[in-house]
């Protein structure tokens, strides 16, 4: 036998057992976009390298280490993309999409980062994120952030995570903070790790995103954005919290939180939860008010946010809320004689014509009464039609129930989609 070839470490498939949870997770989401008025953007895997650089930063986890960058047959630089936003914003340059205009926009897709595999942290995963253009105020960030919260509470989750909100100001602010903070960070250079150190040089914000735990208790005393902002940023911020206050959605404070990528300013957030480990954010995002120029467009404002579809499916499963997935087949249709395996198929037809959201599956490869009773069965179908002869003769079937102790019942095909109608309440 010649070797078997395998999935690349850290991408997974999504298997048959699983998908089922994934569809209902991807449709509960549409539905809830929808409801707000977003519309969907779809752009491409790959792109110009530079876009990611120039966009996420070139000091940043993600474009130092993480990204899967190669050189196509024209030796161009393309990379994989790792998160959306830098996309949509391309794409709504090119299009002219976002200048002086108002977007509400989503996507959802797969995304890559070369990272060490583990639970909730893939090669390959997939985010669902929502980007919103021209709009200044908090009142949009408020928006967005409430969007998110509707889905924690439809998916019966929102007891399990928690909102953490975070203000970085005006990048004027930040540069004057970023002195303070290279003052504060040489008084405990022991304490810092190699990467520390090389963005204390580079880009020292980068430095309270740290992920090393002694790091990290060097950061809890440095000096807060928080307390440095501009006078308009703070007003912004306020403003967030007010409306935060005014939707009962609970949120707390944290002067630590910075986001990985460079492109943030002003409000930050990220929903976190301690069901998942180590890695604990299911949710982040921020406004991005520079982002549409520095991409070459004009200065449009922007704020959105992604979450990890990985890490919401984990959940989903840790606390057995996956359970209210569709069922795959509702009626299984037997054929207890290769004579009336048309009349079997026009039956269900007809079945599929009238009801189209009933799931029915055929029957097939033969077998005696047993063997079709034990595949309808393992379908997971809640009823099977029992066709033979006699019922063909007399166009009729039998309806018998596998999952309920009812009696076996005859129905005549003309009465077939009304009972049926009746029986899942369609
Ligand atoms: P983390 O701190 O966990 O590395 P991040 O700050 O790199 O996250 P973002 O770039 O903000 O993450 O991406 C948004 C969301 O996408 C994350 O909150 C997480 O839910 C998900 N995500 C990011 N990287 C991965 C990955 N490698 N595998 C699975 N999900 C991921
Ligand atoms: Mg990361």
């Amino acid at each position: 036998m010649s070797k078997k070839i395998q999935a690349i470490r850290g991408m997974n498939d999504c298997l048959p057992t699983d998908s089922g949870l994934w569809q209902f997770v991807e449709s509960s989401i549409r539905q809830v976009v929808a409801s707000y008025g977003y519309q969907e953007i779809r752009t491409p895997i790959v792109e110009s390298t530079d876009l990611f650089k120039r966009s996420i930063g070139e000091v940043t986890d993600i474009v130092e280490k993480e990204m899967y960058t190669f050189f196509d047959r024209n030796s161009d630089s393309l990379s994989l993309r790792p998160e959306g936003t830098a996309s949509v914003v391309r794409a709504g340059n090119e299009h002219g999409l976002l200048y002086n205009q108002q977007q509400r926009l989503w996507y959802m897709g797969q995304m890559f980062r070369h990272e060490r595999p583990q639970k909730g942290r893939y090669r390959q995963f997939h985010q669902f994120g929502v980007e919103v253009f021209g709009l200044p105020g908090p009142d949009i960030d408020a928006e967005v952030i409430l969007l998110s919260s509707r889905l924690w509470k439809n998916f019966g989750i929102s007891q399990h995570v928690t909102l953490e909100i975070n203000s970085l100001g005006s990048s004027e602010a930040r540069v004057a903070f970023k002195a303070q903070l290279v003052a504060f960070l040489k008084t405990r250079i022991s304490e810092l790790d190699e990467d520390s150190l090389r963005r204390l040089e580079s880009n020292p914000l980068r430095v309270l995103d740290s992920k090393n735990p002694q790091v990290q208790n060097v950061v809890k005393d440095a000096p807060k954005l928080i307390d440095s902002l501009d006078k308009e940023s703070a007003i912004h911020f306020q403003g967030l919290c007010e409306r935060l206050d005014n939707l009962g959605i609970k949120y707390r404070v944290n002067p630590a939180l910075v986001r990985g990528l460079d492109y943030y300013n002003r409000t930050v957030f990220e929903w976190v939860t301690d069901s998942l480990g180590a890695q604990g954010t299911v949710c982040a995002g921020g406004r991005y008010d520079g982002l549409v120029e520095q991409l070459g467009g004009k200065a449009t404002q922007g704020v959105g946010f992604a979450i990890g579809l990985e890490r919401l499916v984990l959940m989903l499963q840790t606390f057995e809320l996956d359970k209210n997935v569709e069922s795959v087949v509702d009626i299984y249709v037997t054929a207890m004689d290769e004579s009336v395996e048309f009349y079997a198929r026009k039956v269900s037809e007809l079945l599929r014509d009238a009801l189209p959201q009933i799931k029915v599956m055929n029957h097939c490869g033969g077998g005696n009464f047993k063997k079709q009773m034990k595949r309808a069965d393992q379908s997971g179908a809640s009823v099977a039609l029992i066709i033979g002869l006699d019922e063909m003769v007399s166009q009729q079937v039998a309806v018998k129930h596998l999952r309920e102790k009812q009696p076996q019942e005859t129905i005549s095909v003309d009465e077939l989609t009304y009972f049926i109608k009746k029986l899942f309440d369609v």
